[in-house]
């Protein structure tokens, strides 16, 4: 018994290994072509978390050397807070979070993890320090259930499933044929983009990284579903005081942040709270106005056909 209980004990080993290196791969994936270029530093030690702060110190980095995409960039968020980054398509705000996810390294300048430069530690530590619920999420040809449990092989049922009512995807799981035997992706049955924003909520959840960053995560969901998971995700922020980063385009989903961040041809135009943005008057509370007039549109606009 104990000669055959080894190699099976090693083989289980090997299997939660590769599980969790899919889990590292895809999440790799969703921040994109992932530079293979990165390596640790002989001396790198893992990576000391304290409050969760990250900064940017003087940050240049383009795709191509020759386009700069991030310039000169320097910004701070705060360890424990919740902090949103907006502006205009394409000025770099998903790029900022694969330079902390260190998918890139920097081309001048530095990028600092409660004070340690991200080079300087192993790429590991840092990995795994941080939880990322992307825009789509490819789904494991597997079960639901393991899709969830990938955010943490050890978790149990039970876990996985409280995971799933806290991102609000319990009762739709239920709804599926075999529940959360239920199999999924290419193989399986095909669920929605909110289904799968979900999915990629509660494997956040079981994983409860120290931070965590949500890149337009909720974009494909209805506004009600939208603003339930959102105020739950607030809570758990608040409750376990996490640093959270949110890249979004409607700033109705993160105008409640500590502080906003507003991003213009790869520098920072303006940043504050919702209200002081607003009284400032800038770029800010000009998309928040239009935005705004867009929200209401259909009503008003309605209201405006009719009086002509
Ligand atoms: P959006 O709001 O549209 O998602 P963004 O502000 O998040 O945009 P990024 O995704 O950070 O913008 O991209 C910034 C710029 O870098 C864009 O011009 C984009 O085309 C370019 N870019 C992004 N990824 C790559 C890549 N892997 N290789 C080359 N260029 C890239």
């Amino acid at each position: 018994v104990f000669q055959l209980s080894l190699p099976l004990n090693f083989l289980g080993s090997v299997y939660r290994e590769l599980r969790q290196s899919l889990l590292d791969m895809e999440t790799l994936f969703n921040l994109q072509k992932v530079n293979v270029a990165i390596k640790d530093k002989p001396d790198a030690k893992p990576l000391v978390l304290r409050a969760g702060e990250l900064k940017f110190e003087n940050v240049t980095f383009g795709y191509r050397p020759d386009r700069p995409i991030l310039k000169n960039l320097n910004l701070t968020i705060p360890g424990g807070k919740k902090v949103a980054i907006v502006g205009p398509s394409g000025c770099g705000k998903s790029t900022i979070l694969r330079l902390l996810f260190r998918s890139y390294d920097v081309q001048e300048g530095r990028i600092l993890i409660d004070g340690q430069d991200i080079r300087d530690v192993s790429v590991e530590s840092v990995r795994r320090a941080i939880g990322v619920v992307p825009q789509d999420t490819p789904l494991f040809n597997d079960t639901i259930e393991h899709n969830i449990r990938y955010g943490n092989m050890e978790a149990s049922h039970e876990q996985v499933v409280e995971a799933a009512k806290r991102a609000h995807i319990h009762e739709t799981v239920n709804l599926f044929p075999d529940g959360y035997g239920t199999m999924v992706g290419e193989r399986g049955m095909m669920i929605s983009g909110g289904e799968k924003q979900r999915l990629a909520v509660s494997r956040l959840i079981l994983k409860d990284p120290p931070l965590l960053f949500f890149d337009e995560a909720t974009s494909a969901l209805d506004t009600h579903t939208e603003q339930a998971l959102l105020s739950h995700i607030n809570s758990i922020l608040k409750e376990k005081k996490r640093t959270s980063v949110f890249v979004a385009h409607r700033l109705r989903t993160i105008y409640d942040s500590d502080l906003i961040i507003v991003l213009k041809a790869g520098s920072v135009a303006e940043s504050g709270t919702h209200e002081q943005l607003v009284d400032r008057a800038g770029l800010y509370s000009e998309l928040w106005s239009t935005q705004e007039t867009m929200f209401n549109g259909d009503d008003e606009k309605a209201v405006i056909q009719v009086e002509k």
